[in-house]
């Protein structure tokens, strides 16, 4: 079902669904019940601009740590999600130890009995539950009857699972399907968008390192969101999960899903250019995420192209031997040696009306 149309779910005090905003989670890779190390990673990504997090809950210890954690981070209030892997009592632990959502897959965690007493509690807190599938553990039954891991057989299994706690009489619930195979992974949303109201969590698994998760992910949720699908979405990548938050902003930016915050734009460079404009436009990129400002910044190479390029910004420099012009809507304002780009630019950041 498209994103304006499914079921609004509340995860602590944020919700996703019913066209809300789509919502930005990543999951922290500490130990979670390294409390200290976990709150620290939680409080960078929420900075990044993380609105929901995960954690693993694999034994009893991390479970008790979602309380301390929750406590710990009660001035910036961010949901806390619980994920679970095969038992059911560290689903049950979470929920009791505060968490805000959980997220299992049923189908690992045993019998009908157990999923039964996750939705009990669940429900005795109203807290959503996320049934998650992916690719790689697909049941046997519905590889054979697809001939192979396909789009169908994810679909299949998501819903069965989600039968299994709908039959329990809950619906408090999001959906994620999940595959590397980027192409097999956007099928599988187009389907399952047509066939449920839950709202969906939409990310790439196991997309990869840095750049080539980066270009996964851009490739495969650009699609789906462009399509009206998807509440929620995780970046996958091998790497600081601070590099999740700041990738699935930009995607979320780029497809006009998001507003606020600093754009940059900048020029390849070439042989025109007569500064370090690639230092200086990873160091402008870094600066202006702590800006809640809603502009364009140009980092332009040359005086000759700069300028006209970076009329479309509301602020732009443009490299010229050894010295830069700073531009304002268009015009340019005055010239700046290159050492002093920088801190130009972030002076008049500080003091944008
Ligand atoms: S703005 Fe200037 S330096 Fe940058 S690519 Fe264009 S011509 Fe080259």
């Amino acid at each position: 079902m498209y994103r304006d149309k499914t079921k609004v779910i509340h995860i602590g005090d944020r919700v996703i669904g019913g066209g809300n905003p789509i919502l930005i989670q990543s999951m922290t890779n500490t130990k979670t019940n390294d409390v200290a190390a976990t709150v620290a990673q939680i409080r960078r990504l929420a900075k990044a601009g993380c609105d929901i997090v995960r954690c693993t809950v694999p034994d009893l210890e991390a479970a008790k740590a979602i309380a301390q954690i929750k406590a710990q981070l009660a001035d910036i209030s961010i949901p806390l999600v619980a994920d679970i892997h095969f038992d059911y009592k560290m689903a049950v632990a979470a929920i009791e130890y505060g968490a805000d959502k959980i997220r299992i897959n049923p189908g690992n965690i045993g019998s009908k009995e157990k999923v039964a007493e996750v939705v009990r509690a669940a429900r005795e807190r109203s807290v959503p539950i996320r049934v998650g599938v992916n690719s790689g553990s697909l049941e046997k039954e519905l590889i054979e009857r697809y001939h192979g891991v396909t789009a169908e057989g994810i679909v299949e299994s998501a819903l069965d699972k989600v039968h299994i706690i709908e039959d329990l009489d809950y619906d408090n619930l999001v959906i994620s399907i999940k595959s590397s195979d980027v192409m097999m992974c956007v099928k599988a949303h187009e389907l399952l968008a047509d066939k449920t109201q839950y709202p969906l969590h939409v990310g790439i698994t196991e997309a990869g390192t840095v750049t080539s998760g980066n270009i996964k992910s851009a490739a495969g949720l650009g699609i789906i969101l462009y399509q009206g699908i998807g509440d929620t979405i995780r970046v996958s990548l091998t790497g600081d999960p601070v590099e999740e938050i700041k990738s699935a902003k930009l995607i979320l930016r780029t497809l006009g899903l998001r507003t606020g915050g600093i754009e940059v734009v900048s020029c390849p460079t070439c042989g025109r250019t007569n500064i370090d404009l690639i230092g200086l436009a990873n160091q402008v990129e870094t600066m202006v995420q702590d800006y809640a400002l809603d502009i364009k910044v140009a980092v332009m190479g040359c005086a000759v192209n700069g300028p006209g390029e970076a009329k479309e910004a509301d602020l732009g420099i443009a490299g010229g031997i050894g010295e830069g012009l700073l531009i304002k809507k268009g015009e340019i304002v005055k010239k700046v040696p290159e050492g002093a780009l920088l801190d130009t630019l972030k002076y008049e950041l500080d003091h944008w009306k």
